[in-house]
């Protein structure tokens, strides 16, 4: 019998394939504490919320870019396609998948994707604001505490002009900083280029940086191991001209606050220890929204 204590503690549970985890009840508790200390973050501003399925359609990934940029981290939904006759052949050999087919639907990457969608069209002449959370799926490489294939992801969104978007990017930049610094956690925030597959990768990466499209929040969630969880990130006019919307006359600019559920949680522990309950007050004031971050200072 698990006992109390035990089932108290925030831990990952590894399944038999990397990157795959389930989570301890009192990881889940931490998660949820999480998610009001982020909305918490937000309430400031009049965010929509849209609930996001872990699916999404793969025209439009197409369309954002995603697909070429990524193939290598983009999952895709296949099934069977062929005849009941077909089937009978193939139904319980080892090449059972021969014929599957990619259909119409990918393994959502990044919370934010289907939001520009919803703007096709639109003539902006204020910005829009979008509070959404997901799992999402990328086929990573390695394995290692924090990366994993299927995790969770929060994000704030926002839409307008390039001027709004610049500033709000600083101003979460900035806020998120805050956050996790009164949490207790060593921040590093760094200009950050997406890891990118492909020729024109080089020029691409250089652009990136040059032009500090990403941050990223920094902190070690291991011994040694500093990941981003969460990151700060402009997409210029790129998603306005996509999807033709609009701010102000002008292609809409988008920017996106993104919190990576897990690995904030795997930084907290790291930290603070497994026992979440047993974490500073001050702490766990600031991870819950209780007390603002900036109260502290
Ligand atoms: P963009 O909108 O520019 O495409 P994004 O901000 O939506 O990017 P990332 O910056 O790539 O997405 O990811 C956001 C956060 O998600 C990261 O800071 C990290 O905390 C978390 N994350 C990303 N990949 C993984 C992973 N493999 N396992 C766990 N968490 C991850
Ligand atoms: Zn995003």
């Amino acid at each position: 019998m698990t006992d109390l204590r035990t089932a108290e503690a925030a831990t990952l549970l590894p399944t038999d394939t990397p990157g795959v985890v389930l989570y301890s009840g009192g990881f889940e508790r931490l998660i949820a504490d999480l998610r009001l200390g982020i909305e918490a973050l937000g309430a400031d501003e009049p965010f929509e919320r849209l609930a996001i399925p872990p699916v999404i359609s793969r025209a439009l990934v197409e369309r954002a870019g995603y697909a070429k940029a990524f193939p290598h981290l983009l999952g895709t939904v296949h099934s069977f396609t062929g005849t009941p006759a077909e089937w009978r052949e193939l139904s319980g050999t080892p090449d059972w998948h021969r014929e599957q087919r990619i259909g119409d639907l990918v393994l959502l990457p990044a919370a934010c994707y289907p939001v520009y969608a919803t703007l096709e069209g639109r003539e902006l002449t204020g910005p829009a604001r979008f509070a959404v959370s997901a799992h999402c799926f990328r086929q990573e490489g390695s394995a290692e505490p924090g990366r994993l294939r299927s995790f969770r992801m929060s994000e704030y969104v926002t839409a307008g002009t390039q001027a709004h978007c610049e500033d709000w990017r600083a101003a979460w930049l900035a806020r998120v900083a805050e956050w996790l610094g009164a949490m207790d956690l060593k921040v590093s925030v760094e200009v950050a280029d997406d890891p990118f597959f492909g020729r024109a990768r080089k020029v691409f990466q250089a652009a990136q940086r040059a032009q500090e499209l990403k941050y990223e929040l920094r902190v070690e969630v291991a011994d040694g191991l500093v990941q981003a969880i969460a990151s700060a990130n402009c997409h210029k006019d790129t998603f306005g001209t996509v999807f033709e919307f609009t701010a102000d006359g002008e292609p809409g600019h988008t920017a996106c606050a993104a919190f990576g559920l897990e690995r904030i949680a795997l930084a907290l522990i790291h930290a603070h220890g497994p026992y979440p309950a047993d974490w500073p007050q001050p702490v766990r004031e600031v991870l819950t929204g209780a007390v603002a971050a900036g109260a502290l200072r």
